[in-house]
């Protein structure tokens, strides 16, 4: 591969053209295995940032891709209309919480998170309230890289600073305090329930990632601070989006993040393992009082439509995963591979420059006290035969549903081994 040309030309996430950090070639990805051009094989510990569920090269998915690809990779969606499409809006009305009825098939995480809030601000215009057009955030919240969704990450740790001129300067609560297992108090409400208090004449939503705040830090928070958000909600009348991207399709040992607190919001966002790590496609689903409200306001109808909205291809592809994911017995892997991240990486509480080991679902964090050196661990990593991208303070896995006891042994003995020694 002509590793000059990327290093000088191609922009990888969040890097320098000019101080352009290592890129490793892959050739080919098989089962949990990442294959680089030397013929080394890496075991995925990353699922490609939370979507390879079923891991690589599964036949189930190409053979779905390959006979959809035969019949039409891509027709529009405006005024028209396919199977793909109608299947994967059933299914997705069917295996989300009962409330959310209507289906936006968009193209990629950022894009639903977009249409999500044009969708809580178009809500409260047709009701008679476009003053109501600010959201309520939260700090180490994370929801994409485009205007709209970068001005509801933390303004801290996220992009605000370079752009600040150009966000909607929306508000923050700070994050849930109470962990996963802990109770939520009264107090552990009090700062957001203050700020809707304030502000409850200019909000229009709420905007979360449900128990897993992800890119943001990694952290874990208690089902119960969901629930009374929601009940909060519902109190200051604003409507609550969930933004499921990374945690949907049961990476946190329920299908969605939500059903830890059984609760639904009223609009949802899902991407990332839509299709099974295969290609990008997302959705927004909203309830019917929300997609009820926009039609009946004065435009009459929804204001969005991207090129590739519903690609079939995509559909097909998201079809074929769901009901692989859903076939086969994916609580007891993701419950197998909580304990075993737990279990084993837990070694690591004693070591020095280690704050926190946690693990939910098929996530397990290891929280450093100092930042790591992203590349020297990487490649340590590497060398033990195991792909992660470890980032600011944070060494996290979040493998394939499949990979099996042995692999994730070597995952974790490779973790414990490099942080152990820092
Ligand atoms: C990744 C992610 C997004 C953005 O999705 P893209 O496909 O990268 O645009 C939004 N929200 C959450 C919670 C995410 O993890």
């Amino acid at each position: 591969m002509d590793l000059d040309f990327d290093r000088q030309h191609i922009w990888h996430p969040y890097s320098s053209l000019i101080d352009p950090p290592p890129v490793y070639p892959v050739a080919r990805a098989e089962g949990v295995r990442l294959f680089l051009e030397d013929g080394r094989g890496l075991i995925d510990g990353m699922s490609s940032w939370w979507c390879a569920l079923h891991g690589y090269n599964v036949p189930e998915l190409n053979r779905a891709a390959q006979e959809q690809m035969e019949k039409m990779s891509h027709v529009m969606f405006g005024g028209l209309t396919h199977e793909p499409a109608i299947e994967l809006s059933k299914k997705l009305v069917e295996i989300t919480p009962a409330p959310l009825q209507r289906v936006f098939l968009a193209d990629s995480g950022s894009v639903s998170v977009e249409v999500s809030i044009k969708m809580a601000l178009q809500y409260w215009q047709s009701q008679g309230h476009p003053e109501k057009n600010r959201l309520l955030a939260l700090r180490n919240g994370y929801h994409g890289d485009t205007f709209g969704a970068m001005a509801t990450c933390d303004p801290v740790t996220g992009m605000h600073n370079l752009f600040a001129s150009h966000l909607t300067q929306h508000l923050f609560a700070p994050a849930p305090k109470p962990k996963f297992d802990e109770p939520c108090t009264d107090e552990d409400m009090a700062e957001l329930r203050q700020l809707m208090e304030q502000n409850r004449e200019q909000l229009a939503a709420v905007i979360l990632e449900p128990i897993v705040q992800g890119a943001g830090g990694m952290r874990f928070y208690s089902p119960q601070y969901l629930k009374r958000v929601r009940e909060l909600c519902d109190e200051y009348d604003l409507l609550l989006i969930a933004d499921e991207i990374a945690t949907g399709f049961g990476r946190s040992g329920k299908l969605f993040a939500c059903e830890h607190a059984g609760i639904s919001p009223d609009i949802l966002t899902l991407g990332k393992a839509l299709t099974g790590g295969t290609m990008t496609m997302a959705a927004t689903l909203c309830t019917d009082r929300v997609a009820g409200g926009i039609c009946r306001g004065e435009a009459g109808v929804f204001m969005h439509g991207p090129t590739f909205m519903g690609n079939p291809l995509a559909c097909a592809v998201s079809n074929a995963s769901i009901e692989l994911l859903l076939s086969g017995p994916w609580q007891d892997r993701v419950a197998r591979i909580e304990k075993q991240l737990r279990d084993e990486l837990s070694p690591l509480n004693d070591a020095d420059g280690v704050a926190d080991v946690r693990a939910l679902g098929a996530i397990g964090v290891v929280e450093m006290k100092q930042p790591v050196n992203m590349m020297q661990v990487q490649e340590a990593l590497i060398d033990r035969g195991v792909w992660l991208r470890p980032f600011g303070r944070l060494v996290y896995a979040m493998p394939p549903y499949v990979m099996d006891e042995a692999d994730l042994r070597q995952l974790t003995g490779a973790v414990v081994d490099v942080l152990g020694k820092l």
